[in-house]
């Protein structure tokens, strides 16, 4: 909500209260530029109804390509003073268009978690991904079972192209980014927050959104690395579900199992 407030008051705002920074890196015309920040506004907020207020101002760029889509790359800015995103859009297309690309979605759920190294770009990317659709579904972009199919898609796809069998996920993951399979690195990390979110339902009677909203709350500022937040989360959610499941990825060999937690992917609160 804050952010749409940012956004209707642009220039009269205390500082303080503002939580999304814009920086227009190359030319917008006036109307792309209210259009660019609608989108994003939207999205960020979409993003905070389900985790909470982020503690932090978020900073985002805006550059300008011609693509044959809306937001053909973006990428986050994450410094410990500076959290944000860089969008590369092609303000040719309509904010209708904006909306349904899942860019935005992906890239600021990335700020849910603090920067966690490139070893465990698996995990962050998993993240993202496993939030992009769900962001989109809780903000009415697509139904629930748009965002089933598209889970599914992915993860079948991503299954079909491990070439690891004989390898835990985590060990495999920097071996797919060099033979450049980013879609099995992301959509085998997503399979680990399927997992969780299907173990905390069953075993804690709560939901993944739930311990991101108390996570953000309490820890989100104080940063740290994967094993730090790890322990937030089991702590925040009173279980060891996070660590087992971590520790799973780490030493079962194969793709991870994903087919049975679709079922329990969250719905529009
Ligand atoms: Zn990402």
């Amino acid at each position: 909500m804050k952010a749409a407030v940012f956004l209707l008051c642009l220039g009269h705002l205390p500082a303080a209260l503002a939580d999304l920074r814009f920086h227009w890196e190359d030319h917008f015309s006036r109307e792309d530029k209210s259009k660019l920040m609608s989108w994003v506004s939207e999205v960020h907020a979409g993003v905070e109804a389900l985790v909470g207020e982020l503690p932090f101002d978020v900073q985002i760029y805006f550059h300008r390509t011609r693509a044959g889509e809306p937001v053909p790359w973006a990428n986050t800015e994450r410094r410990s003073y500076r959290q944000g995103v860089h969008f590369h859009v092609d303000p040719r297309f309509s904010l209708k268009d904006l909306r349904e690309d899942w860019t935005a979605a992906h890239e600021l759920s990335h700020l849910v978690f603090p920067y966690l190294g490139r070893s465990h770009s698996w995990f962050a990317e998993g993240f993202a991904s496993f939030m992009q659709y769900q962001v989109m579904h809780d903000m009415g972009i697509i139904s629930r079972q748009e965002m089933l199919q598209r889970y599914g898609q992915k993860l079948d796809r991503a299954r079909r192209s491990y070439s690891h069998q004989d390898r835990p996920f985590a060990e495999a993951a920097p071996r797919l980014r060099a033979e450049r399979k980013y879609p099995t690195m992301y959509w085998g990390g997503a399979a680990y927050f399927l997992q969780v979110n299907q173990a905390l339902q069953r075993q804690n009677k709560t939901h993944m959104v739930d311990v991101l909203r108390q996570y953000v709350a309490c820890c989100r500022r104080g940063g740290g690395d994967l094993e730090q937040l790890i322990r937030d989360l089991d702590r925040v959610a009173r279980t060891t579900v996070f660590s087992r499941h971590l520790e799973r990825f780490r030493t079962e060999a194969g793709f991870p199992r994903y087919q049975d937690t679709l079922a329990a992917a969250p719905r529009k609160r």
